[in-house]
């Protein structure tokens, strides 16, 4: 395939214009953290593709939260993004009660807003609502606890970097990084609206540059609207798949010397309008055959899926480089002067219950609200939902924009929840699979509350939206706030950060909705779902131009005592006869070439018995001066640690690789291996195990 392409050239030496001489007049002060959030590497379900034979056996890369804190007087704002699928009002309740053990009622629910860069290859089971555990096998807190003291870590981070700071933004367009997955949908908006782009998805990197005092980079902030699916259903090992490999591009650019995830300048990349955006720019093709396929009109062999790969040879490779071109294009907009950001911070955060709010139906062609009332929900999921889209499974091999009822799927069903006729009349033309809104056994399915937020600092607007919003639903939620934001005099810059504050699946355009994709069947607050998000972003942004305070709204009722959970609990770990842990079972070659994938065996035990935030399973180490020093660890691209069950003759034991791409360092190296093993009385004991040394040449 072609190789990836960015607008311009991007400039090979790193100029940051304007820093020297942002020295005065500093007008908010920000802070900038991150931390180390990786959770139970082994056993449990991924959360994204809903695959319940997807469960974790290892790290190619760690989980980081990166966390931003905004303030100006007393306006105080903290955004993070999390490499995770999505948040919801469990984790961010439990991270802001941590906050106000330490801060007081400095961070609230009302100014905390969390995100998910929506990776499908970590583990799951952390979120409160039924369904999204159905494929972890129920609530894993362990999980829960993971990604909770990573984020709030994060954040204290971030507070403790609260320095004097400058604000610039800047934009550039990144292309072939992106394919819109259902470009049928699209085509149904109104082509008066669709001739205002040039793209069916949204090629815009829109970045906020944050500059100390004394001139030197805080942070960046940056906005990409792709799927981080480039790691597909077959991957079993952590990764913050394309936008994590950004993340960690930039700041190891930004940081020279410093070790992958302990930047002190950090590289924030927050998901964007992704919901119908793909990064597997192939295209989907017959898994068996080759021929293309969309699922709906041209579709595979029975029990043959219909999945999009690309633009790499395998998963890694295509992660590597859509996530290369989102690295660049930041990197060039880094490069451009931007424009300062200046005026009043403020942040509307607002629970809204979704089948009980209505709003007015918006013209996006007038570009205005119409007077026709419209209303939310209760949730619900239609048939495409099952069928998965070309990213993902099509699991129970339905075909997508099926708008008849299939009689098998309502027997199996109703069961768990019957809709309404009301239901049935509020989300024509969905047919609907799951009344999740009315299903509440052994709790609720899906969250009937949700936050909506925005954020305004001087014109520079962040929308939050719960969910992934299609392309076209993105752009008119950005219109709407641009519109107030403009009529009162700013010179507005909007952003979209999807999977904010809670998850309730997609947003698209009532228009999208019509012919039920994947993505309109899994708006499950109905056809006006985004009319209903206008409104409210109307309302927010002039409430946060004129300094009103907007309602805090119903705050959702705590589900974490109801969770349950049937995933087994972490067995003792044995050594194979004769051997201790962390012995090696597959020593390094004496001499290894430069760029050649050196593979060292260990006894192992389960990596759940301590996840190492902070830290590292793995070691890269070199000879240097006497003393071996650490040169790579989980979190570099170049090391992958897999752990494997193994049956032995009376008990089974684990086996622990590590894969490491040698570097052009010519010198001695080895690789250690960091474990913790459990006991039959629940005892947990640390071991450490080596390899022989190696010689790079
Ligand atoms: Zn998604």
């Amino acid at each position: 395939m072609g190789t990836l392409l960015i607008t311009k050239l991007v400039i090979a030496t790193l100029v940051v214009p304007g820093l020297a001489k942002a020295g005065s007049g500093a007008e908010y002060q920000v802070g900038v953290g991150i931390a180390d959030m990786t959770g139970p590497c082994a056993d449990i379900g991924f959360m994204g593709y809903a695959d319940i034979g997807q469960k974790g056996g290892g790290i190619h890369l760690r989980q980081f939260s990166r966390a931003f804190i905004f303030v100006r007087g007393d306006a105080r704002a903290v955004l993070v993004t999390a490499d995770i699928h999505s948040i919801d009002i469990g984790v961010r309740r439990q991270v802001v009660q941590n906050l106000q053990q330490r801060y007081g009622n400095l961070y609230s629910l009302r100014n905390v807003i969390l995100t998910g860069t929506h990776t499908h290859s970590g583990p799951g089971g952390y979120l409160g609502n039924f369904l999204f555990g159905v494929s972890t096998l129920g609530f894993s807190r362990e999980t829960f606890e993971a990604y909770v003291n990573g984020i709030t870590r994060s954040i204290v981070n971030a507070h403790n970097q609260i320095v004097p700071a400058r604000l610039f933004v800047s934009s550039t367009h990144v292309l072939n990084a992106q394919m819109n997955r259902s470009p049928f949908s699209y085509d149904q908006n109104p082509a008066e609206e669709r001739q205002r782009y040039n793209s069916n998805t949204d090629t815009e990197l829109t970045q906020l540059r944050v500059v100390k005092a004394d001139g030197s980079l805080h942070g960046v902030l940056n906005w990409f609207a792709v799927h981080t699916t480039s790691m597909n259903m077959t991957n079993r090992l952590i990764s913050s798949d394309n936008l994590g490999y950004a993340a960690m591009r930039m700041e190891k650019e930004l940081n020279p010397g410093r070790a992958a995830g302990k930047p002190s300048i950090v590289g924030g990349f927050f998901s964007a309008s992704l919901g119908d955006v793909s990064p597997n720019i192939r295209g989907p093709r017959c898994e068996r055959s080759g021929q293309e396929c969309d699922n709906q009109f041209r579709i595979c062999d029975l029990f043959e899926l219909c999945f999009a790969q690309g633009p790499g040879e395998d998963m890694f490779e295509s992660t590597k480089k859509i996530g290369e071109a989102i690295f660049k294009g930041a990197m060039e907009a880094l490069s451009l002067p931007g424009k300062e950001v200046r005026g009043s911070l403020r942040v509307v955060n607002q629970f809204l219950d979704m089948p009980r709010e209505s709003g007015y139906r918006y013209d996006p062609v007038q570009r205005k609200f119409t007077n026709e009332r419209v209303h939310g929900c209760v949730p619900s999921l239609g048939y495409s939902f099952a069928s998965g889209t070309f990213d993902g499974a099509n699991a129970l091999n339905m075909t997508q924009g099926t708008l008849v009822s299939n009689p098998l799927l309502d027997a199996i069903t109703s069961i768990i929840g019957k809709p309404t006729p009301a239901d049935v009349a509020c989300h024509a033309p969905k047919p609907i699979l799951l009344a999740t809104g009315r299903a509440n056994f052994p709790l609720p399915w899906h969250p009937k509350i949700v936050t909506l937020s925005l954020i305004n600092i001087g014109g520079f607007a962040v929308i939050g939206v719960p969910g992934e919003p299609s392309t076209m639903a993105g752009r008119r939620m950005k219109d709407v706030v641009a519109d107030v934001l403009k009529q009162n005099g700013f010179e507005p810059k909007v952003v979209v950060s999807s999977s904010a504050n809670d998850y309730a699946h997609y947003v698209t355009t009532f228009e999208e909705y019509q012919v039920q994709r994947y993505e309109a069947a899994s708006t499950i607050y109905g056809p006006h779902t985004l009319d209903i998000f206008l409104n409210k972003l109307k309302e927010f942004t002039i409430a946060s131009v004129v300094g009103n305070i907007i309602p805090q709204g119903p705050e959702p009722t705590d589900l974490l005592n109801q969770t349950i959970s049937l995933i087994p609990s972490v067995p003792a770990d044995n050594a194979p006869f004769g051997k201790n842990f962390g012995d090696v079972f597959q020593q390094p070659p004496e001499v290894v070439k430069a760029g050649e994938i050196v593979t060292v065996v260990f006894v192992g035990a389960n990596p759940r018995n301590d996840l190492r935030q902070e830290s590292s399973y793995v070691e890269v180490e070199k000879l240097e001066q006497g003393g071996w020093i650490t040169v790579a660890t989980d979190a570099n691209w170049d090391t992958r640690f897999s752990v494997e069950r193994v049956e032995g003759l009376f008990s089974s034991s684990i086996r622990a690789t590590v894969t490491w791409r040698a570097s052009n360092d010519r010198t001695l190296h080895r690789v250690a291996y960091n474990g913790a093993a459990r006991g039959f009385l629940g005892n947990i004991v640390s071991f450490r195990g080596v390899s022989n040394p190696f010689m790079i040449i």
